[in-house]
């Protein structure tokens, strides 16, 4: 099956959809605000890729991990495609926050028996000589994580079917709407961008100014990441993290980060989200910001699409106006959905690990080909199930009959 699709938002998530489904033969017409792909939260010099064990292997971790499996496996697929794709696959060491942290990372390990390519526990004097820098506490070891540079990644995925991908930059998308068969774009002079029967709201928080799209709890999380001047060769080499990040020297720097503050629309960059950013950088790597004034740096702002669950929003938008509130619950299965509406979001902090999956899993869902994950991570991922929350909610607040 081929068709046509609108994509508003060329980010991670729009870019990576609509590469899923030119490479299957559909026609994209892509739409964005911006005058180049990966310029909203997409936009950071590099951000981790690594995935995410957890003691109870939870769908957070579940998802994370397949989510860090596909994208390594598209990775390498877009560079042997010619793609220039810039990351460094140079291992990520995920330091334990104290001793007790570091006993739960070491039983993680015992239990998920994974491979030693995939995850080890180093010790505190493994991690010191991992890092090149003294460190507090030992950690995961991820051999096969790194960084990535997230614009080039939406380059890579929009260049590798180019011809099947009309681009529509520096376009504003201010209404839609379905007049009869046909999906509707509109700019803010009313002009229709493009019209198609499948539309795909890859649009971050933005996609709630959609009047259908409006009951999604699509939050806006600030991020500040600070830029360190950085020698090739300096240590550290890999990336290290504990409640933060600093990645290798990348054309001449490293970035630091990040702060995290929920519906804080400042697009500025603050000199105390430096400092924070710097602090927790001592606490990564202790002593290493010693004499960096955090007046003197430079860095980047950008806003995190976040659900309240912390997992994505990946499939078919539920009709909220179709939902009889009154009636008892049923199964995200026999969800009215908004015909021919998808959405792809949500990604929060995880974009990079994620959008290579989301982007297959919105594909197959929408051409009905056999998924890449469980039925129960596919639900756990379904926008619809705020639907059925909220709901659910309503009914259980009713006083019993
Ligand atoms: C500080 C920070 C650090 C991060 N670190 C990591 C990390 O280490 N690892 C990781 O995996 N992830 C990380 N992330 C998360 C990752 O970057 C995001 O999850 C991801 O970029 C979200 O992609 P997106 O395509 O949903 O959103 P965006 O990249 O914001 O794309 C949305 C696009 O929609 C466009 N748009 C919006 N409204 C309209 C409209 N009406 N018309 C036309 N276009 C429109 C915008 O211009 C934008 O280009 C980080 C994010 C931040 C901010």
């Amino acid at each position: 099956m081929s068709g046509h699709a609108i994509v508003i938002g060329a980010g991670l998530a729009g870019s990576s959809a609509a590469e899923r489904l030119a490479a299957r033969g559909w026609k994209i017409d892509l739409i964005d605000r911006a005058q180049a792909p990966g310029q909203g939260a997409s936009g950071n010099l590099a951000g981790v890729l690594r995935p995410l064990p957890s003691l109870d292997d939870n769908r957070l971790a579940r998802l994370t991990r397949a989510g860090f499996q596909h994208a390594c496996r598209h990775f390498e697929a877009l560079i042997a495609a010619g793609q220039p794709l810039r990351l460094g696959r140079t291992g990520v060491l995920h330091l334990a926050r104290d001793e007790s942290h570091a006993a739960i990372q070491e039983r993680v390990v015992e239990i998920r028996q994974a491979a030693a390519d995939e995850l080890l526990f180093v010790d505190r004097e493994r991690a010191r000589q991992l890092a090149g820098w003294p460190v507090t506490t030992g950690g995961w070891w991820f051999p096969g994580g790194g960084w990535v540079d997230p614009a080039s990644l939406c380059r890579a995925n929009l260049a590798r079917h180019a011809a099947a991908i009309t681009p529509h930059y520096d376009t504003e998308v201010a209404r839609i709407e379905r007049p009869a068969d046909l999906w509707r774009a509109c700019d803010t002079a009313g002009r229709v961008i493009a019209e198609a029967p499948l539309l795909i709201l890859a649009n971050a928080t933005t996609a709630r100014h959609f009047a259908v799209a409006a009951h999604l709890p699509l939050r806006a999380a600030r991020g500040q990441v600070s830029h360190l001047g950085a020698t090739p060769g300096s240590a550290p080499e890999i990336v290290v993290c504990r409640l933060g990040y600093v990645t290798p020297a990348i054309d001449g720097q490293r970035c630091a980060g990040a702060t995290f503050s929920v519906d804080d629309g400042e697009a500025a960059l603050r000199e105390a989200d430096h400092a924070d950013n710097l602090a927790r950088l001592d606490f990564i790597l202790p002593g290493y910001g010693k004499g960096i004034q955090a007046r003197d740096l430079a860095g980047r702002v950008g806003f995190r699409p976040l659900s309240p669950d912390r997992l994505p929003m990946i499939g078919a938008v539920g009709d909220a106006a179709a939902i009889d509130p009154d009636s008892p619950s049923r199964p995200l299965a026999g969800m009215p959905r908004v015909p021919g509406l998808y959405l792809i979001n949500g990604f929060g902090a995880r974009g990079i690990v994620w959008s290579a999956l989301a982007g297959e899993l919105l594909a197959c869902l929408i051409t009905a080909a056999p998924l890449p994950l469980p039925d129960d991570l596919v639900g756990a991922v379904d926008p619809g199930r705020f639907l059925l929350r909220g709901r659910n909610r309503r009914l259980r607040a009713q006083p019993a009959p």
